[in-house]
């Protein structure tokens, strides 16, 4: 379900291994549809589109978080979905979200929900300055209204459309980190090491992973609770957890992808498995081994934005160059138009050593500008 570029990694990971492809996305030109050996352009709520998807899987699962729940409901009345309806609604709602991570005892920014004008009036003081998050439908930074008054608060909930949401605290981090696990049918359970995230104007840009690239404790910490919540949820498939290290020391929660993530993109030239072999083995209720990585590995995303840097016209960017620069992996996803801001691809870098890596890092990014 869903045909963006996680859908068409997850298709190429899974037709190396035989299999054959389904993907239903409204859109007839989307990156995993381009790949698949079946494309159903149908809107994710078609009761025919679920139904010929059905009638060509032996088992389904999702790449984006707002497939509506009741569409993988209806899907698992005749085949088994992953993850199931009821994990991918909880990661749909950032308050429902919020509940589950308290639940298994791991701390998230304090905040407070909005969903009415009270609500809205009782908010203490003290969560600003803070973030204003829609519930639903946020994504690399959608949604979302830095505020640093009672007054920003309210119009900021104004201009939402008054739509459930939620009021963080903003909070002093000291970096962003995340973790992949994989859980299987029978509670079998791997991880990823913790990647360190970097983040600008609310999109990805950097994932860098290497020994000690987060203080033991803090990646520790952060590995035992991803695997708690995906444990509360008795969770099927891939799962990615973001959490915040605050300058301080203290480990945060800050939200769940139900689905790989494009910080593990990494895993794909850096490991011996990447977050999309392991998906495609959760589904075919494959054994999971815990994934190796063997180099040190720095993730660039490429944004639309790396098209237009001399202004003007799009003009892709010199590959040739970038590929010369060694262990350099470039994945694009075969999107026709580049547009600002949007994700067209990413370059992993590997090597022995961090240092080598960092400094073709530096390389790439002087090439693309
Ligand atoms: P999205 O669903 O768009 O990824 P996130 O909730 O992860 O939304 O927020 C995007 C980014 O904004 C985070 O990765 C982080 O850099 C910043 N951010 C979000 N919440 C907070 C917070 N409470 N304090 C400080 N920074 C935050
Ligand atoms: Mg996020």
């Amino acid at each position: 379900m869903g045909g963006g570029q996680l859908g068409r990694m997850f298709v190429h990971a899974a037709q190396q291994m035989g299999y054959f492809t389904a993907v239903l996305d409204p859109d007839a030109d989307s990156p995993a549809g381009r790949v698949s050996h079946h494309h159903i352009h149908t809107d994710y709520t078609d009761v025919d589109g679920l139904a010929r998807l059905a009638g060509l899987s032996d088992a389904i699962t999702t790449e984006f978080e707002n497939v509506p729940a009741p569409s993988l409901e209806n899907l698992a009345v005749t085949r088994p979905v992953s993850p199931g309806a009821d994990a991918v609604a909880i990661a749909q709602d950032r308050i429902r979200e919020k509940s589950h991570f308290a639940r298994c005892g791991v701390e998230c920014a304090p905040y407070a929900v909005i969903e009415t004008a009270d609500h809205l009036a009782a908010v203490p003081s003290d969560l600003l300055p803070g973030i204003l998050k829609t519930a639903r439908l946020g994504y690399d930074g959608k949604g979302q209204r830095r505020v640093a008054t009672r007054a920003e608060l309210e119009a900021a909930w104004t201009d939402s459309g008054g739509v459930p949401c939620v009021l963080e605290k903003l909070l002093p981090l000291d970096f962003e980190c995340s973790v992949i696990v994989a859980r299987s049918e029978d509670g079998q359970m791997v991880n990823f090491p913790a990647q360190r995230n970097l983040h600008r104007d609310g999109i990805l840009a950097v994932t860098e992973v290497y020994p000690d690239n987060i203080p033991k404790a803090a990646a520790q910490r952060a590995i035992s609770a991803a695997r708690s919540i995906a444990e509360g949820i008795s969770y099927v498939g891939v799962l990615c957890v973001e959490f915040f290290v605050l300058a301080d020391g203290k480990l945060v929660v800050n939200e769940m992808a139900p689905r790989p993530h494009n910080s593990g993109h990494w895993t794909m030239d850096a490991c011996d498995m990447s977050q999309f072999d392991l998906q495609v083995r959760t589904l075919a209720g494959l054994p999971l081994n815990p994934p190796r990585q063997h180099s040190a590995a720095i993730m660039l995303n490429l944004l639309g934005d790396l098209w237009f840097v001399d202004g003007g016209e799009a003009v892709e960017p010199r590959w040739a160059d970038v590929l010369a620069l060694p262990g350099t992996h470039l994945h694009l996803y075969g999107k026709t138009e580049a547009r600002r801001g949007r994700k067209m691809g990413h370059l992993n870098i590997t090597g022995e050593s961090i240092d080598a890596v960092r400094s073709t890092a530096d390389f790439a990014a002087a090439v693309l500008g």
